[in-house]
């Protein structure tokens, strides 16, 4: 990778007092959560429309249960990796506003991060859609691991959600509204690990750009909109963020 961007990189974090991360599926990879389009990704095995849709986990919510338990394994195996802790490191030295994540597998808070905008919810929580009573995901895995599918409550028989979104759900609202705020309020926001191809979330990082903010695009390969980035940096996210945000 050109030491130049390497360079511009760091010079814009050390400049900025109000940078912003807008992170991906990318960012876990070298956690050991493979991507979901990627080869070797989850929709390589499930097609997401028969398995991780709103309407299809109404119809019939064990297809989605099935394919979780194996999502499950993954994302209980996996341990925050350097560009988790990196962010850390830059939130505990204030220069963090926030941290929006489509991600679901809940590593941000386990590296440090407090301030995080889960805009695709959190796998290890659960809810019945029933009664509203609240599940740990690790718990509800365990059964689901056992055969208990789909898994119902204990309270009034209900069926179980996980909080993560599915497609055709509604976003959070109150966490799209926090992250629309933060994107508003940076200077320099750090995108990393996206292929920027689910909306609205992929849209951020334009709305950062629009209100002044420049931007830096950490990802192993190419998006359609690379376009918005001020310095490209291509590659691993876990090598390239310890290198771009250091200890002074
Ligand atoms: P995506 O799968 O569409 O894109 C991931 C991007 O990361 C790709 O462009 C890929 O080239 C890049 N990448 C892969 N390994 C990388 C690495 N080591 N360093 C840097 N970049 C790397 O992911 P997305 O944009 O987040 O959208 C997918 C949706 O799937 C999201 O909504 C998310 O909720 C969900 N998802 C979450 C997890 C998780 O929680 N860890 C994992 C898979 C998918």
């Amino acid at each position: 990778m050109p030491q130049d961007e390497i360079e511009q990189a760091r010079r814009l974090i050390k400049e900025s007092n109000r940078i912003s991360a807008f992170t991906g599926a990318g960012i876990s990879v070298d956690s050991g959560i493979p991507d979901f389009r990627s080869e070797g990704g989850l929709w390589e095995r499930y097609d997401p429309y028969e398995y991780a849709t709103y309407d299809g986990f109404l119809n019939d919510p064990s297809k989605f249960w099935t394919m979780g338990q194996e999502l499950a394994e993954v994302i209980l195996k996996a341990h925050p990796n350097d560009a988790h802790k990196a962010l850390a490191l830059l939130e505990k030295r204030g220069k963090l506003t926030g941290v929006i994540t489509q991600n679901i597998d809940n590593l941000h808070q386990r590296a440090g991060n407090e301030n995080v905008i889960e805009l695709h919810g959190n796998y290890l929580r659960a809810y019945c859609m029933k009664c509203k009573k609240e599940f740990v995901g690790e718990t509800i895995h365990r059964r689901v691991a056992d055969g208990d599918i789909p898994p119902y409550c204990d309270e009034c028989d209900g069926v179980l959600k996980s909080e993560a979104i599915l497609f055709g759900e509604p976003l959070p609202e109150k966490a799209m509204s926090r992250a629309i705020e933060v994107c508003k309020n940076t200077d320099l926001m750090l995108v990393i690990g996206t292929s920027l191809q689910v909306y609205p979330a992929a849209y951020l990082p334009q709305l950062a750009k629009n209100s002044g903010a420049e931007v830096i695009l950490v990802n192993l390969e190419g998006t359609n909109r690379d376009n918005v980035a001020d310095v490209i940096l291509r590659g691993r996210a876990a090598q390239i963020l310890p290198r771009i945000i250091t200890m002074e």
